[in-house]
């Protein structure tokens, strides 16, 4: 498609709240319509881009900007970016959002307990036993976004119904053309 305006998706929340399984959702979808996409995901970009950083809050904050530089990049360039990271810090990623420009805030929320139940990694048995630190939502702050632009139950929705919502988003706003 030709002269396709570019925005960020940015899914923040917690680990295993399901920021990554929307996002690939999300992204066959906006290909499937012949949408310039690039996804951006934190366990990726954290073994290549920024695999010096961990999870201290300044070189989390490190982690957001090396994005964010890319993401404004692609974005410039009319792709639909998506970018799925845990990005606990509210400042910063109000700092990403003026970068960016065209950055659309989706809030992947669902409860710790739920998150920790599922443990799609294997993360949250650790963190509570106390094996790793500066654990988001265990050990390590989470805060909310107070204005983003999409919220996602994922603890009452499916991921389908999830990333519908946001397909419809796109369509309803004039991001993508409606279908
Ligand atoms: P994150 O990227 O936030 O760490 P993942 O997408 O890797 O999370 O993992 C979320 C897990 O939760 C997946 O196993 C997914 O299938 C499951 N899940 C259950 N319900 C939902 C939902 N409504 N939305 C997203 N993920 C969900």
């Amino acid at each position: 498609m030709c002269h396709q305006k570019g925005f960020t998706l940015w899914f923040t929340g917690l680990s295993g709240s399901g920021k990554t399984s929307i996002a690939q959702t999300v992204e066959e979808e906006l290909r499937a319509r012949q949408i310039k996409v690039e996804r951006l995901d934190g366990d990726i970009v954290r073994q290549s881009l920024t695999r010096d950083l961990g999870f201290s809050k300044e070189d989390r904050d490190k982690n957001i900007e090396r994005v964010t530089f890319v993401a404004k990049l692609l974005t410039r360039n009319g792709v639909a970016v998506l970018c799925s990271f845990i990005s606990p810090y509210r400042a910063r990623r109000a700092k990403s959002r003026e970068e960016i420009g065209e950055f659309l805030e989706v809030f992947v929320e669902c409860p710790v307990e739920e998150c920790a139940r599922r443990d799609v990694k294997g993360l949250y048995a650790k963190a509570f036993a106390g094996e790793i630190e500066n654990f988001t939502g265990v050990s390590d702050p989470y805060e909310d976004p107070e204005a983003p632009e999409i919220v996602c139950h994922t603890a009452q929705e499916t991921v389908v119904e999830s990333a519908a919502k946001i397909i419809s988003y796109l369509e309803t706003e004039g991001y993508i053309p409606a279908i």
